[in-house]
């Protein structure tokens, strides 16, 4: 990924030290990071083309002293931005001028594992991936898993509606979770959805689930367990044309089959992820499939027989199905490796995020084929196909400015595209800093204004995490992309450029 393309801001000379004497009033010394040595791994998070260096960074350990630091940051007007494993790739975590970043790494226990309940209750900054090991010996499992689930915070994930190769059957982060609690930016405390199967009152829990931190600060959350399936197979299916394994993904939905992961790999990106893990993938085909089945070993072998048919209906010129559980692991540790694997064949690369019908996956492909060519530009294909969640990965070199600012256009018609075909500019990485531009294409400016109006409901002040996510009227007017509704031009009396 690019190098600093967005230049740090000096911190404002009289707040640091009013801020500072009000934190060291409520915790101790060592919770509260203020040196640029310090602060300076906090710059970013994985989208680290976009730095700031912080304020100061605090480090919490209990609810009490979250409420604090909130009520501090409310009475001397300092913005606040939550924050996890710093693993977002939108920008979400980026820290704001001036403001303080609240990280709360050190709420990390599982407070109680309920078998019968299925759920599991845990503080955010528990990493994803430690909940499904916590609930193992129950034979349960937490079905949302992100390829960063080895780093990534449950609060995080919330942060983002994380998805992962199993939500296509099991749902994003939204359908697996069933409470939240949180402190508001004035330190208020406030709960989302119940344990019970409804709760009176406005349903708040989905509005919270993909806020981006704008809305509460995440401090305890209630987690959805499933069980852990008898047996688990997955087929690897080759196509000689992209095309041709696109419009596979939507038969072998459109056949009625919910398959538990249903990944797709260009050429470009098996090539890249062999020579890094080893999964035995099939370096011929233009692309590959992978169609998981899980269930009991009856279930399986009859969906597997199901989706082999649709497959090679659809073209698929080679079937290979994991005989164990081994061979199973190694095709995902492929897929899971997509992103690594790219970073050792390209000095920078740049993951894009956006959705689509499943029908249109071949049309897209062909579209980022001829942008390459436009940009010149590689770019590599690696994506949750059953969802439509396309993330191409635009290789480029940071170190050139240039480069840069060619990946990001390139990104930029790609998402444009993603919207042109009915999709979405974001999937499951959020929207962050990184797509408030394109956030103009998709919505209308009356849409973008209730946004604003639900924003200020939490949060009156704006000053958790300000300026992400939804982008303002003066800025879409910059960016000359706005959505025109009903073939009237919103605000015809501002500049267009
Ligand atoms: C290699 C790699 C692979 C990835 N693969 C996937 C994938 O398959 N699927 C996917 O969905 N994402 C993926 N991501 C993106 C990222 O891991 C997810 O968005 C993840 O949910 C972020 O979690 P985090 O703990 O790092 O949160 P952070 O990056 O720290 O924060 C993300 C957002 O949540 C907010 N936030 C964090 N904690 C709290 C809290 N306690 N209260 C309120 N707001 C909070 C932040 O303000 C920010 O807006 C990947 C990233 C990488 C680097």
């Amino acid at each position: 990924m690019p190098g600093s393309a967005v230049a740090t801001q000096p911190a404002a000379p009289s707040q640091p030290s009013m801020l500072l004497q009000a934190l060291s009033g409520v915790l101790p010394d060592a919770a509260v990071l203020w040196s640029a040595e310090d602060t300076a791994p906090y710059e970013c998070d994985g989208l680290v083309a976009h730095r700031q260096i912080p304020l100061a960074v605090v480090l919490p350990e209990t609810i009490e002293q979250v409420g604090e630091i909130l009520r501090i940051c409310h009475r001397l007007g300092v913005p606040v931005v939550p924050r996890g494993a710093g693993t977002s790739l939108s920008g979400g975590a980026k820290p704001v001028a001036n403001g303080l970043v609240l990280s709360m790494a050190r709420f990390k226990r599982i407070l109680n594992i309920d078998p019968r309940a299925r759920t599991a209750t845990v503080q955010p900054g528990v990493r994803n991936l430690a909940v499904s090991e916590a609930a193992a010996g129950h034979g349960l499992y937490y079905a949302p898993d992100p390829s960063s689930q080895i780093a990534c915070t449950i609060g995080g994930n919330i942060g983002e509606n994380a998805g992962g190769v199993h939500c296509l059957k099991y749902g994003l982060t939204l359908h697996n979770v069933l409470c939240v609690r949180g402190l508001t930016l004035r330190g208020e405390p406030v709960k989302f959805g119940a344990l019970a199967p409804d709760a009176p009152g406005l349903d708040l829990l989905p509005l919270v689930i993909g806020s981006e931190g704008m809305l509460a600060v995440v401090t305890e959350v209630t987690l959805r367990l499933v069980p852990k399936p008898q047996l688990a197979q997955v087929i690897m299916a080759s196509f000689d044309d992209v095309e041709a394994g696109g419009n596979a993904v939507a038969e072998v939905i459109a056949a009625g089959i919910i398959p538990a992961g249903l990944e797709m790999m260009d050429q470009a990106a098996t090539i890249a992820v062999e020579q890094y893990v080893h999964a035995g993938y099939d370096l011929e085909a233009a692309a590959i499939l992978l169609c998981e089945s899980d269930g009991t070993p009856e279930e399986v072998a009859e969906e597997i027989e199901r989706m082999t048919r649709v497959l090679r209906r659809c073209g698929a010129t080679r079937i290979q199905v994991s005989a164990s559980e081994e061979e199973r692991l190694r095709f995902w540790s492929g897929r899971k490796n997509a992103f690594p694997a790219a970073g050792r064949i390209s000095p920078d690369y740049y993951c894009m995020d956006g959705t689509i019908p499943r029908k249109h996956i071949g049309t897209l492909l062909r579209r980022i084929q001829q942008m390459e060519a436009r940009y010149g530009l590689r770019c590599i294909n690696v994506f949750h196909a059953g969802d439509g969640n396309m993330h191409p990965l635009i290789l480029f070199n940071g170190a050139e400015a240039r480069e840069w600012h060619r990946a990001e256009q390139f990104g930029t018609d790609i998402l444009e595209a993603c919207v042109e075909l009915g999709g979405t500019v974001t999937g499951e990485h959020g929207v962050g800093v990184e797509k408030l531009d394109v956030m103009c294409t998709q919505f209308a400016a009356p849409e973008r204004a209730m946004f604003f109006r639900v924003k200020a409901a939490f949060d009156p002040d704006r000053l958790l995490n300000p300026d992400k996510a939804i982008p303002t009227l003066a800025r879409c007017a910059e960016y000359g992309r706005q959505r025109v509704s009903g073939g009237l031009l919103p605000h015809p009396d501002l500049p267009r450029y």
